[in-house]
């Protein structure tokens, strides 16, 4: 169906960028991929599915964040993008047993676009939670915030550019004989090196509504996604029932992600003022929260799941599975604060 509508739009408009391509492919209001499909679980599997420490390791750190802000009577916790809500419930469930002070102060907020990832949610979450599709519908309050995002950024659409022999061009996707395929269109000449490089106006302006957010109730932001600290190239990637695909092929069926850009993020909360830790890998930050002391303490009560746990902590830690190419980033209001794993 999404085919027929790009057919049409780009038939009569001519080429769309790949900014706009990717909002149609994943966020059309019918046929987008994160608004019809279960997606989580399906085509890919996020370390929350992988391993329960992993929402539990993040309801320790926020809990040390809750003392840092002296245990404040309310607390907004939100969630970028929950998916079937596996990370926010570990992350509950660790509390509860460790700080019923933190527990009962969290006042709960989910960003999901997705209606049945929604209903999952509802099904799933046993807490009060208070849902919104966007980050701008978030309902203002003056509680100090934790806020978290697991591989939220890289469904969001970016942007392709190139620069070749001094002129700027930008990919955009077009249609010739029904088929439709990548071209790069001419933007502005522009002086500079050969290179190909990714930008997300999505992206940066979500950044920027977290920083203000941060800046006007205090807290901190843990994001945590594919992507490089420094780098370039193409990094658009398509999944279709779990195996590499064409982007181009399946389009609104098949999930696509480009990398997402730390130094990025970083330079626009410092430049609003906020104060950054990281990115450091994923395997990192877990490690230094005290992964391998919880793997063990469920092994020792679970023998029986002994060699399921150790499998999960190599797919998170080892740097030929999400170890390195997971970068995790803290960013904070104010200052002080001293986020913990970095
Ligand atoms: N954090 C979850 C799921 C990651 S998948 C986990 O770690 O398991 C991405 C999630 O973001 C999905 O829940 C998807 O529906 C949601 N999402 C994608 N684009 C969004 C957008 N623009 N606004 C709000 N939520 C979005």
């Amino acid at each position: 169906m999404l085919d027929s509508i790009l057919h049409e739009l780009i038939q009569k408009n001519g080429p769309i960028t790949q900014s706009q391509f990717m909002e149609y492919a994943l966020q059309h209001p019918e046929y987008g991929y994160y608004r019809t499909n279960l997606a989580v679980s399906k085509d890919f599997i996020t370390a929350p599915e992988i391993c329960q420490v992993f929402g539990e390791l993040i309801g320790a750190w926020a809990t040390d964040i809750y003392h840092q802000l002296n245990e404040p009577t309310k607390l907004s916790v939100i969630e970028l993008g929950p998916g079937k809500g596996t990370l926010i419930t570990d992350f509950l469930r660790v509390i509860n047993s460790i700080s019923k002070s933190f527990f009962k102060a969290i006042d709960l907020t989910l960003v999901e676009i997705n209606p049945h990832l929604k209903d999952l949610q509802k099904s799933y979450i046993q807490h009060l939670v208070n849902w919104v599709d966007r980050i701008e519908d978030i309902p203002e309050s003056q509680h100090p915030i934790i806020m978290i995002a697991n591989e939220f950024f890289d469904a969001l659409p970016t942007a392709n550019y190139k620069r070749q022999d001094n002129k700027l061009y930008e990919r955009h996707v077009s249609v010739a004989n029904k088929k439709f395929h990548f071209i790069y269109r001419y933007l502005r000449n522009d002086q500079g090196p050969n290179t190909i490089w990714e930008e997300s106006s999505a992206t940066k302006k979500i950044m920027e509504q977290i920083c203000h957010i941060l800046l006007k109730q205090s807290g901190v932001f843990l994001c945590i996604d594919y992507g490089y600290e420094s780098g370039s190239g193409d990094t658009l990637q398509a999944i279709y029932h779990g195996e590499p695909s064409d982007p181009l092929d399946h389009i609104g069926n098949s999930d696509l992600t480009c990398h997402v850009n730390f130094a990025h993020l970083k330079s626009i909360a410092q430049r609003k003022g906020l104060g950054v830790m990281g990115p450091i890998s994923q395997r990192d930050f877990l490690k230094n929260m005290g992964l391998d002391m919880r793997v063990n303490v469920l092994k020792r009560t679970n023998p029986e799941h002994a060699a399921s746990l150790e499998a999960a902590v190599t797919r998170l830690t080892n740097p030929l599975q999400m170890g390195t190419i997971f970068n995790v980033i803290a960013v904070f209001s104010p200052h002080t604060i001293k986020p913990a794993g970095f």
